[in-house]
């Protein structure tokens, strides 16, 4: 390999479940694939034919053949134990260098050079002995490692903190819920230097704990109908087949699980609701709330002094996470950046800085807008009330599609109409109305049919929302163009313009023609008189015309008041100003007009209020 490659450095997120790798070069940050992959599962296995294997091929094995492969090594970084591969012991740092070779060898593939300096991100809880053995691990790996830094400096990174055009100071909380860990820390921004000021975690809490949850949900349904419990090779594979339901979950209001012969007698097929699933993991989402707290509290500050907060971690794509936050701490948290390569990108910029290498910006496509569903969201004294049900929140990387489920209100409701709202208020009336269309032909059930409103959001800004009677199916679609929504239509606007220029050459043309035969005759009235229209220097005839209008309608009004009765001395000045009136018209003195007009204007609206 050519060795006269300027340096490079790469940056390494070496995780509990999995592990990612990253590069900047020329201002230019690329996740690096690794079989095809942007993420590669952190397990490390022996097959049966006695070949060691790393990643997807080891994970694919771990069902089959557990005790032939070494799943979440991260935990024992640090530690003496030893993890087992066909009877024989290994320290968590040889493990842990098997994954950083095999990362390392995807990077020399893809670059085609040789790469021998890293940055290794680790959780900022990490002790000094875990650091170190991350560090030997990178050494047996063939890797200098250039810097461990912290798994959430390495997202602030990413999301742009601490880069020398950002001269921002700021507090940032970075909430990591990956497959097996959570954590959860508060950030410093100050002068361009990031700082872990307080980090809280539990290294047995993520996703992993999600799918046993609804693994256990799918073996008690199981037992419903078949009376035999699960061999440990069956759970196995229905937590994997749970762990598809629960990805799709975080888009989707059902997912459903279908395995057949988890036992020669038994095959679940089952649906599971987002709603049911939510329920199901609440416990833990309000453990990592308590950390949230306690990290807020031990960081010295209260919540209302986050600037921003940041996602990380597959995990925190569930909603419900998001949501949670969101109510808690009454701010959007931030996910534009792929939550399972943010920590590899921030690595890969610190990488880049060590280098000497531009600072890469990291550019994502997102939705600019939250699009929400019209839906009824409580009652009070006065009926139903409606607000904005977000299906796509603000921030969310593109192109997306994300489906909530909605219940029909009335007993045989035979239609719906679906109404589309772009905005960040719960309050239709503070946001942008988009579309609507209505779905007919319901079935004749009673209320709460279930309909699921479903938004695609391609690149363009194009949304496709479709609206799914769940029981029949029966489904309707439109295409907005959100781009377009603040945009002129110019189509529209031209003819609309056309259409002025036509106008006013009319007008214009009309008012000359007048102008000339004014000259000589009368061609309007002022209560009944003849009335000379012909144009002043000083004033254009469609000017006059407006204040011979006016004239008269003020005359009205003081006609009625005088009938009425009103004080003597008001009465008297209502007089001098009729008077004045044909005077200053005889004059075609059309400023001399304007002002009486005023002045008799203000007493009557005195007067009549
Ligand atoms: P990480 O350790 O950051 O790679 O996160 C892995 C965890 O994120 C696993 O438990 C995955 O099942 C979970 N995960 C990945 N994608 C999603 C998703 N779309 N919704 C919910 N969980 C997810």
């Amino acid at each position: 390999m050519n060795q006269n490659f300027p340096p490079l450095v790469i940056g390494i997120d070496l995780g509990t479940t999995n592990s990612s790798v990253a590069v900047a070069q020329d201002g230019k940050l690329t996740v690096i694939p690794v079989n095809g992959q942007l993420t590669m599962p952190s397990v490390v296995g022996i097959d049966p034919t006695g070949k060691l294997v790393v990643g997807q091929a080891a994970k694919n094995q771990a069902i089959s053949a557990p005790e032939n492969t070494v799943l979440s090594i991260k935990r024992l970084m640090g530690t003496d134990a030893t993890a087992e591969l066909v009877g024989k012991s290994y320290r968590p740092e040889e493990i842990s260098a098997l994954i950083l070779g095999e990362l390392k060898r995807a990077a020399e593939a893809h670059l085609g050079r040789s790469v021998t300096q890293a940055v290794i991100t680790v959780p900022a809880f990490f002790n000094e002995r875990q650091r170190l053995a991350t560090q030997d691990a990178g050494s047996l790996a063939g890797l200098e490692v250039l810097r461990i830094i912290n798994e959430p400096t390495a997202a602030a990174l990413a999301y742009g903190a601490g880069q020398s055009d950002t001269s921002e100071n700021e507090t940032l909380l970075v909430y990591d819920l990956g497959g097996g860990t959570f954590d959860v820390s508060v950030v410093r921004v100050e002068n361009g230097i990031v700082e872990v000021r307080a980090s809280h975690g539990d290294i047995h809490l993520g996703g992993d704990d999600f799918d046993e949850a609804l693994t256990n949900l799918g073996e008690e349904r199981l037992r419903e109908k078949h009376a035999d419990s699960l061999p440990a090779a069956a759970h196995r594979r229905l937590k994997s087949a749970m762990e598809i339901a629960k990805i799709h979950l975080s888009d989707e209001p059902f997912a459903t699980v279908r395995e057949e012969y988890l036992t020669p007698a038994s095959h679940l097929e089952t649906e599971i609701s987002r709603y049911d699933y939510e329920q199901l993991i609440d416990p833990w989402l309000v453990k990592t709330l308590d950390c949230v707290q306690r990290t807020i509290a031990d960081a010295g500050i209260t919540a209302h002094q986050l600037d921003k907060i940041m996602l990380v971690g597959g995990a925190t794509r569930t909603p419900a996470v998001q949501e949670l936050l969101m109510r808690t701490l009454d701010m959007e948290p931030r996910h534009e950046i792929n939550p399972d390569l943010v920590v590899a990108m921030g690595a890969a910029i610190q990488g880049a800085t060590l280098a000497g290498q531009p600072t890469p910006a990291i550019l994502v496509d997102i939705s600019a807008h939250t699009y929400s569903v019209l839906a009824v969201v409580g009652h009070d004294f006065m009926g139903r009330i409606l607000g904005c049900c977000p299906v796509v929140r603000r921030g969310t990387p593109l192109p997306v599609t994300k489906a909530d489920l909605f219940t029909t209100q009335v007993d045989f409701q035979e239609k719906v109409e679906v109404q589309v709202y772009q905005g960040e208020s719960d309050d239709p009336s503070e946001n942008l109305s988009i579309g609507e269309f209505m779905v007919t032909g319901l079935s004749d059930v009673p209320a709460g049919n279930e309909i699921i409103v479903q938004f695609h959001i391609d690149l363009n800004g194009l949304l496709t929302a479709t609206a799914t009677e769940k029981r029949t199916g029966l489904a309707k679609s439109v295409t907005i163009d959100t781009a377009g929504q603040h945009r002129i239509n110019l189509d529209a606007a031209r003819t609309n313009l056309a259409a002025l220029f036509e106008e006013q050459d009319a007008a214009f043309s009309e008012d000359d023609e007048e102008a000339e035969d004014e000259d000589d005759e009368f061609t309007s009235e002022y209560d009944g008189e003849s009335v000379d229209l012909s144009a002043p220097e000083n004033e254009g005839p469609a000017n006059s015309s407006a204040l011979l209008a006016s004239a008269k309608s003020l005359r009205n009004r003081a006609g009625k008041l005088l009938d009425q009765g009103v004080p003597e001395t008001d009465a008297a000045a209502i007089h001098t100003s009729l008077a004045a009136i044909p005077v200053a018209i005889d004059a075609r003195d059309w400023n001399q007009l304007r002002t009486i007009l005023d002045t008799l204007s203000d007493l009557l609206f005195y007067l009549e209020d």
